[in-house]
């Protein structure tokens, strides 16, 4: 199995190459043609899986695909319970994202609002956040939702247990019924299934 025979552009795998990763783990072969071919995806896989490049290789490679016109508005969301687990996704997607052009934000607590405020208004093709943080945005109408086209749930059985169900339900209000939906989750218990079957749309599971 290679990069290159699941479908992933050049540019990324140039990056790929560089970062010395020689083929793909089992979650990135099972879940990036789904992800490519547009399948909803709930996911089981636990950290040191490789599960991160799963979802941020393919999500990297839609958004380098050309924006829609007329907008600045964020095209991707990914959902992390913790600061620490947003500013790892975020040097990955920098990482496998060299190459291309796709802008970041990057959005959780613990820090001051403004330099948020201002990369979210600089424009960012993808927003990394974390649930309590995303909605003080929306609720100061600093973070448009409404051009999201991906979103990705990391780590979402965490994010259950530490009390984000409200908070996620709030944001899932926000964004466009028709989007690509990606649920990673170290299990699939049962509000995990109920979580999936309430806001995604006949995913395609894949375990590792
Ligand atoms: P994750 O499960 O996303 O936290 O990734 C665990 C670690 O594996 C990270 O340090 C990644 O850089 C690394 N990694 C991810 N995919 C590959 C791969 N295909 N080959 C080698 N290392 C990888």
């Amino acid at each position: 199995m290679s990069f290159e025979s699941l479908g992933l552009a050049p540019a990324l795998l140039r990056a790929l190459a560089e970062q010395g990763y020689a083929e793909p783990t089992p979650i990135q072969a099972g879940a990036i043609p789904l992800v490519l071919e547009g399948h909803d995806l709930l996911a089981a896989a636990q950290t040191g899986t490789g599960k991160t490049a799963a979802f941020a290789l393919p999500l990297l490679q839609k958004l380098s695909a050309g924006a829609p016109a007329g907008g600045r508005r964020p095209r991707a969301l990914v959902l992390t319970p913790t600061r620490e687990l947003a500013a790892q996704v975020d040097d990955n997607l920098r990482d496998y994202g060299r190459h291309l052009r796709v802008s970041r934000a990057v959005v959780f607590g613990g820090v001051g609002m403004n330099p948020q405020v201002q990369a979210l208004r600089r424009g960012a093709d993808v927003v990394i956040a974390t649930p309590g943080r995303l909605i003080d945005h929306l609720q100061q109408r600093t973070a448009d939702l409404s051009g999201i086209e991906v979103l990705v749930l990391d780590e979402a059985d965490r994010m259950l247990d530490m009390g984000f169900l409200p908070a996620l339900k709030r944001i899932l209000a926000a964004l466009p019924k028709q989007r690509q939906t990606l649920l990673f989750s170290a299990t699939f218990a049962p509000p995990i299934k109920a979580l999936a079957l309430e806001f995604m749309r006949a995913p395609r599971e894949v375990s590792v």
